[in-house]
């Protein structure tokens, strides 16, 4: 049997208006499972015009900052009392672990109770203003319509990291999930009612990237589109900003740097190494997908890696046992095979994985480990999006730093030493807007993510994110009683 969704505009939940529908797949089993609303235009703009009469209405627009705190907090107690029951729907959607969604939808409400938090913490600031007869202030204000778009390897946690700033200062939103990955964005929506957040505050508009996506993107009234994805729907947002002049935060790919030097403690950083690029089967935009190591550790560490990964149990994601599930779309694992392939023509060897494993319907793919003839391959130069490591040698602290910052993009890295000196040096010198020293993946509401580069910009997470959702009105007052003069020079 199908399970059948709605989306949800204006506190209703609905059909797309001509009834359309796609299915969504799960990847263990390469079978779809359910039907979801398949967004037009038509239905995206109810979704902004409701977001933006809801953005306006007293029962939002009335409420004191610290009234709208009270809301998110609730809605992170709700999202903790249905954990296994949202965790249960991303793995059904996105194959990533049960052990892996249950944890980060556990961690969920942290980001709403600091977004919570945040939101009566946000001030303006009066002004040492140069004119003796004026007062000057600035109020901080929200936007308006934010639209969230978002991608399948982390639907809700992606979600949540636009909507708690945005709420927090006041805006209205409209998310756009993955085709691939919605409806645990959907029952996280069914709890936003529950918390008493007024009909229209939060829309989701499901649908496919060129369609509901790019209408979403250059809707008039959309103030704000916070994108994660990948790089070509991120130039359509863009473009589409040049019309409605939005603002955007842009988290796109990486092809992040695992270091490991030679005093590093090789089991952690062999476990760090594992947890960089393996974890999620490699679909993680922080994924430590170069691995660069040390000559005098590199024989020790490659036998030491292949033997872990020589335990790394693949299946069956809901089973608790397994350490490694599918790839989220039969297309992403085609990207994997043809990559590996390619960097095989390259040069490349495989010392450990490959291929799919056998015995197993879904969208499986081995974990992989490439030793490269040179950097410049295709596997080494661009994102698989996969469980595809590639690991080359370095002899010093210089070439590591070289190599680290060869890549167009500047997402995230890993530092694996026990001098403290040259770990300061490399997070200093390494362009990236994320960097781990012995340890990786790590992540946290009070922590800023966001990339350099090709990787993006604007960033999530942080107060700095909160900010990022409102706009700054100046005010003047003139304070004397003189009547106004000369109306023709600048006051
Ligand atoms: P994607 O770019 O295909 O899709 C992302 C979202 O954009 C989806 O909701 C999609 O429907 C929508 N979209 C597609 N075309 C669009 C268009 N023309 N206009 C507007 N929206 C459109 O990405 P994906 O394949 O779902 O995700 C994988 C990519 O996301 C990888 O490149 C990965 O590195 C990146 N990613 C980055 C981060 C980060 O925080 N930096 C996190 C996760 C994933």
């Amino acid at each position: 049997m199908m399970k059948r969704f709605g989306m949800l505009i204006d506190g209703t939940w609905c059909d797309a208006a001509d009834g359309a529908v796609f299915e969504t797949f799960n990847p263990a089993t390469a079978r779809p499972w359910a039907i979801l609303p398949d967004a037009a235009e038509d239905d995206v703009n109810r979704a902004v015009e409701a977001a933006h009469r809801a953005f306006r209405n007293p029962a939002w627009r009335g409420l004191t900052a610290s009234a709208r705190g009270a809301l998110l907090r609730r809605l992170g107690d709700l999202v903790a009392q249905h954990v296994d029951e949202i965790a249960a729907l991303e793995t059904q959607d996105n194959g990533k672990l049960i052990r892996e969604t249950r944890g980060a939808t556990a961690y969920i409400p942290q980001f709403l109770y600091y977004a919570a938090g945040a939101a009566d913490k946000l001030e303006g600031a009066t002004l040492p203003i140069d004119k003796t007869a004026m007062f000057a202030y600035t109020l901080r204000e929200p936007l308006g319509v934010v639209a969230a778009i978002v991608p399948w390897n982390n639907p809700l946690y992606l979600t949540i990291i636009k909507l708690a700033p945005a709420l927090a200062a006041g805006n209205t939103i409209v998310i756009k999930p993955s085709e691939h990955a919605s409806t645990n964005i959907l029952r996280f929506a069914e709890l936003v009612a529950e918390a008493g957040i007024p009909d229209g505050v939060v829309n989701v508009v499901t649908g496919l990237g060129p369609r509901a996506g790019a209408a979403l993107s250059r809707h008039p009234l959309v103030r704000r589109v916070a994108f994660t994805g990948g790089p070509v729907a991120a130039r359509h947002v863009i473009r589409a900003s040049a019309d409605n002049l939005a603002t955007l935060s842009m988290e796109l790919g990486g092809k992040s740097a695992n270091i490991v030097f030679d005093d590093a403690n090789l089991e952690s950083a062999t476990n760090g190494a594992v947890a960089g690029i393996f974890a999620a089967s490699g679909q993680s935009c922080v994924a430590g997908s170069r691995l660069l190591v040390h000559d005098k550790v590199y024989d020790e560490f490659v036998d030491r890696l292949r033997a872990r990964m020589a335990t790394i149990r693949i299946g069956d994601p809901l089973d608790p046992a397994s350490d490694m599930g599918p790839m989220a779309t039969e297309q992403q694992l085609g990207v994997v095979e043809t990559m590996v392939g390619r960097a095989q023509a390259e040069g490349a060897q495989v010392l450990a994985g490959g291929r799919r494993p056998e015995g197993l319907p879904g969208w499986y793919h081995e974990p992989t480990l490439l030793s490269v003839p040179h950097a410049d391959v295709d596997v080494v130069r661009n994102e698989v999006f996969g469980p595809v490591a590639a690991i080359m040698r370095f002899s010093s602290e210089g070439e590591a730093l070289e190599m680290a910052n060869a890549t167009e993009y500047g997402l995230a890295g890993g530092i694996w030493t026990r001098d403290i000196g040259r770990a300061h040096r490399l997070v200093r010198d390494i362009r990236a807007g994320i960097l781990w020293v012995n340890t990786y993946r790590a992540i946290s509401p009070m922590a800023p993510i966001g990339g350099f580069g090709m990787s993006g910009y604007g960033r999530e997470c942080g107060f700095e994110a909160i900010e990022e959702y409102t706009e700054t009105k100046t005010v003047w007052i003139n304070l004397s009683d003189a009547p106004v003069d000369d109306p023709f020079v600048m006051r």
